[in-house]
């Protein structure tokens, strides 16, 4: 295990905060993903911490070409200014190749040739046919062995959580079969390896971290606390996201996008004029007890950079 996991090589035990950003290059980052990063921002500047910024790319053809300088400028303009070179993703391949690797050694991941037209006739939840076929895994999805996993855990905001989406306790794809890794693999994969110690993201993300979770113990890695916070919805179970239309950010108005984002976060005491005297008062009022403790809040349409045109 340990051999095939040198190139991955997990850091030693955590000794100080290290949060982070991982957007994925799929568009402009819009209201709700400035949410998320200045969520994890503030959390790790509260903590005397280091904010390290991740370019989720793995699954290339939903990646959009520039989204991440877009991603970057928009950052800084909010002053969202980021610790240490940016990672992608795609140039770690060969890292999550030696963890799955390290995982069938374990005996803890499997082949899998089933199609999602079969998995639907299966009510669409997993039931983990393939757990004894023996079936290779190249050419063939890689699942990990999820049974007995946890799916309780204490978060920072909503408390104490228990996971129980069946999708999210199904043994989680690791690897898809056309070769693509899945968020699930390398989201792990990365925190380990970047020594994250504090996962602030949307509760959009709440399910995942059962499979999360799971990795984390087959790594023999220590686990991270999390906090998730709501994400931004302009009707119930509508949140905004680029398949949404959600606007991209306006830079050109910053202090204005962070102090509505402040507003989201329970923080709209927070005054200030320009982005810095905005971030310094806002690190210093940080708290999660002010956060909704919700996995999702309603924005004004008229209030929110919502867009229902069809212009995008
Ligand atoms: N890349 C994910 C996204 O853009 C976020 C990953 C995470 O924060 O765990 O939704």
């Amino acid at each position: 295990m340990q051999d095939s996991l040198s190139l991955f090589s997990p850091p030693p035990p955590h000794t100080r905060y290290v949060g982070r950003f991982a957007p994925s290059p799929t568009g402009p980052l819009h209201f709700g993903s400035l949410i998320a990063a200045l969520a994890s921002y503030l959390d790790a500047k509260a903590n005397k911490g280091d904010w390290l910024l991740r370019i989720e790319d793995i699954d290339q053809p939903r990646c959009v070409g520039g989204a991440d300088e877009l991603i970057k400028q928009c950052l800084l303009a909010h002053g969202l200014q980021w610790d240490g070179d940016v990672w992608y993703q795609s140039q770690r391949l060969s890292v999550y190749k030696a963890v799955i690797d390290a995982l069938n050694e374990k005996q803890v991941v499997y082949g899998c040739r089933c199609t999602r037209k079969l998995i639907r006739q299966h009510g669409g939840v997993y039931p983990g046919t393939c757990r004894q076929a023996e079936l290779p895994l190249s050419n063939n999805a890689v699942r990990l062995c999820c049974s007995g996993m946890t799916a309780s855990f204490t978060d920072n905001i909503l408390g104490h959580v228990t996971v129980s989406e069946p999708h999210a306790l199904e043994d989680t794809l690791l690897q898809r079969r056309d070769g693509i890794y899945s968020y699930n693999l390398v989201v792990v994969v990365d925190d380990i390896a970047q020594g994250v110690t504090h996962i602030v993201r949307g509760s959009d993300l709440l399910d995942t971290t059962a499979a999360h979770l799971t990795l984390y113990h087959q790594l023999d890695a220590q686990i991270p606390t999390y906090a998730h916070i709501p994400v931004a919805a302009t009707e119930t179970g509508r949140k905004l996201s680029k398949q949404n239309h959600a606007r991209a950010l306006d830079i050109t108005s910053p202090e204005h996008n962070l102090l509505r984002a402040l507003n989201f976060l329970g923080l709209s005491a927070v005054q200030g004029s320009t982005v810095s005297d905005i971030l310094d008062a806002a690190v210093a009022s940080w708290q999660y007890g002010n956060v909704p403790k919700m996995q999702e809040v309603i924005v004004d349409e008229t209030e929110s950079t919502y867009h229902t045109g069809r212009d995008i």
